[in-house]
């Protein structure tokens, strides 16, 4: 292996422990910063999630308020629990996980958020200000990219940045964030006509796709920075990225690995994006 590991893990402790500061100084203004996270319904994978966000915000000091609704609730009920979270002013941040319930519109339940209290950053004005180069909340996961670029000192100024994955809530605003920062970007999705020769261009790959392994280290540059965004669960109960780790890590410069990678990362974004929407409920 040549590849060095960008440690997700280590940096989101470290961005953790920055939180848990500013933390400390908003309570001695006399605001907590609160998240609520909502929950529909018994999705296995989602419960682990919102536990984690708890977990993650009590540890760092932060208030959190975790709402379980049954999985056959009606819509217009969420609804009424998102606008009394947007009334309530201990509640800086809310969250409704997904995937929501089939028989629910979740587009319109992210419109319902307050936009100033959508720590996820998917609400349709967040999406538009990061588009237009004013971010109010950056979405975690392309964000916590961002901040591993940042802290390897990697430079995006003129790099060629290929995206591979076009969802709203990771490809695109992935590729804005890195647009605005200076790099050339291609936005790759299934219908791409030759995947290979996109990704071999790349001096920061980012996979977002869902689909395990399927970028392999013949598709990289070497010395590219490589960054697996992918969690998927293989039969056997391990957790594997969308990038082929054996055969990648020897021909990228820099990659992350699943687990450990940008998972962690997203998380402490959310931290952050929850402290903040508390700070400038202050200023
Ligand atoms: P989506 O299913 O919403 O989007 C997948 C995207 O990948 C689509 O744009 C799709 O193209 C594209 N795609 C699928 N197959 C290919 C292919 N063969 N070649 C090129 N593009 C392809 O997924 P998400 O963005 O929600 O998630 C992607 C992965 O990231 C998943 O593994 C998910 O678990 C993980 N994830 C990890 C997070 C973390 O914290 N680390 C957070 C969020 C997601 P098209 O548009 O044409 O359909």
């Amino acid at each position: 292996m040549s590849a060095s590991i960008i440690d997700g893990k280590a940096l989101s402790d470290t961005v953790k422990a920055d939180v848990a500061t500013r933390v400390l100084a908003l309570k001695e203004r006399g605001v907590t910063p609160g998240l609520a996270v909502v929950l529909v319904g018994e999705d296995p994978a989602s419960q682990v999630y919102v536990r984690n966000k708890a977990a993650a915000c009590e540890k760092a000091g932060l208030h959190s308020r975790v709402i379980r609704l049954a999985g056959d609730i009606t819509e217009a009920s969420l609804l009424e629990t998102v606008r009394e979270l947007n009334a309530d002013n201990a509640i800086h941040g809310i969250l409704v996980q997904l995937p929501l319930p089939r028989h629910m519109n979740a587009a319109r339940v992210i419109e319902t958020i307050a936009a100033n209290k959508d720590v996820d950053g998917f609400h349709i004005s967040n999406a538009g200000l990061l588009m237009t180069g004013q971010p109010l909340f950056r979405p975690c996961t392309p964000y916590g990219v961002m901040k591993m670029l940042e802290s390897e000192q990697v430079s995006l100024w003129g790099a060629e940045a290929v995206v591979v994955g076009a969802s709203n809530i990771v490809g695109k605003p992935m590729a804005m964030l890195m647009l605005a920062a200076g790099a050339t970007v291609t936005l790759c999705n299934s219908k791409t006509r030759d995947l290979a020769a996109q990704t071999r261009r790349a001096d920061v790959l980012v996979v977002a796709t869902g689909k395990p392994g399927m970028v392999t280290g013949d598709m990289i540059k070497p010395g590219a920075t490589v960054i697996d965004v992918g969690i998927n669960r293989t039969e056997q109960g391990k957790l594997v990225g969308d990038v082929d780790f054996e055969s990648a890590s020897k021909i990228a410069g820099r990659i992350t690995p699943v687990p450990g990678g940008v998972g962690p990362m997203t998380i402490a974004m959310l931290l952050v994006n929850t402290l903040e929407a508390a700070e400038r409920s202050v200023n």
